[in-house]
């Protein structure tokens, strides 16, 4: 019997939805760089970045994600940032589910004064978080075009060492293939991007890919052969302009695939609720086809399809005896929710993050009635007013910052 009862009185429960891919802490720097900047990476995030990031803002920030995150009924997401250690103490505070990827890159940066500190820093990570309930370790490559094969290999090495997921940002551009080649020379030898990470021997089923946009039939072959997790980040690729995903492709072939949105600049929201319908969405406009992806597919690519693309279908993704207890509720009476005669038309098609009424993770009520239980908020608004008036006093000396 459980210490505390809660009547869903009629209400939607369904397990809890998974965020494949984000930078969680970058939610200081959201709604920046919104007007005309050609390249936002370099333009804006970098140098906000450079001038900006520390411990503390990375660990408040991440914990303003959390509580957003639990809000819309994201139970789990993945994450790939900077003292990922910070971003754990965060998570745990909320009490959300992290797999937390520690950046490995080829330059300077907040947390290694010389490239590639990422590797070490990862290990020390990866050993202090090992075996925790909520927190799952994890090495993250930023990408094959500022990652050279020695440092790609020796990440991979890393997590197959310690059984960690890897995580990383994959075909994710029109132009990415010469970009990568200017690190990889040796990848003019080979058909594409995909078949030299495997010929190198960096593909495995620790692997988490985001975006994944630019793939032939016999590269998804090859993620599928290779037992590669994908995650599907509709909302940021079409608003960076990068391109459509052929997301369909891949579920359809079998793939671990699941949904993300990326980082609060790249797709402002980081809900999974909305991204469901954005996913139909852009692929029945790519293929001018009303008929793709089923509202139940949907649902599943939302859930245990996240679960499966990180290789925790045996423990997360469904509400099954013997899973892990992460699960949420949704208002059914909403009017946006009405009349709801199918229900998962009425999840994947009508739902916003505002109708999740109770969040749990691990057997913990997070939110309940839309109050967060978890977080002493009061403290918490402190530090978040500090951070958000630092980063205001920068982004407006910034062009392209704060208009
Ligand atoms: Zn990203």
């Amino acid at each position: 019997m459980s210490e505390r009862l809660i009547d869903a009185g009629g209400d939607i429960v369904m397990p809890g939805m998974i965020n494949l891919h984000n930078h969680i802490s970058m939610v200081a720097f959201r709604g920046l760089g919104e007007y005309e900047v050609e390249n936002l990476l370099f333009d804006v995030m970098f140098p906000l970045e450079k001038e900006l990031l520390n411990r503390q803002l990375i660990r408040v920030s991440a914990r303003q994600s959390a509580i957003e995150l639990a809000m819309g009924g994201v139970t789990s997401f993945a994450d790939m940032y900077y003292h990922e250690d910070e971003v754990a103490i965060a998570v745990k505070d909320v009490g959300l589910r992290g797999v937390l990827g520690q950046t490995v890159i080829g330059f300077p940066v907040v947390d290694s004064p010389k490239p590639y500190g990422g590797l070490a820093y990862a290990e020390d990570f990866i050993r202090k978080y090992q075996g925790d309930e909520l927190i799952t370790p994890a090495i993250a490559p930023h990408a094959p075009y500022t990652v050279d094969k020695e440092q790609l290999l020796a990440a991979k090495a890393i997590s197959d060492q310690y059984d960690v997921p890897m995580l990383m940002h994959l075909v994710e551009f029109p132009n990415e293939y010469e970009m990568v080649l200017e690190r990889h020379p040796d990848m003019a030898n080979y058909r594409s991007e995909i078949s030299y990470l495997d010929q190198i021997g960096f593909l495995g089923p620790k692997l988490l890919a985001a975006h994944v946009l630019y793939l032939d039939d016999a590269d998804m072959d090859l993620l599928k052969a290779r037992g590669v997790g994908v995650s599907h980040n509709p909302k940021a690729n079409s608003k960076g302009a990068s391109g459509i995903s052929p997301a369909w492709e891949m579920m359809k072939k079998g793939l671990d695939i699941g949904l993300g949105t990326d980082g609060p600049m790249s797709s402002n929201q980081m809900d999974i609720l909305t991204v469901m319908h954005y996913v139909a969405s852009v692929a029945r406009l790519r293929l001018m086809d009303a008929t793709p992806y089923t509202p139940l597919e949907l649902v599943e690519m939302a859930t245990i399809g996240g679960a499966q693309a990180l290789d925790r279908g045996d423990d997360l993704g469904s509400l099954e005896a013997g899973k892990l207890a992460d699960l949420i509720i949704i208002d059914r009476d909403a009017p946006n929710m009405q009349p709801g005669y199918d229900v998962y038309a009425a999840i994947a098609f009508g739902a916003y993050p505002g109708n999740v009424e109770t969040t749990i993770v691990n057997g913990q009520v997070v939110m309940h009635d839309r109050m967060i239980e978890t977080v002493d908020l009061a403290a918490h608004e402190a530090e978040w007013t500090e951070v958000k008036s630092r980063v205001e006093a920068f982004a407006k000396t910034l062009e392209g910052g704060i208009r």
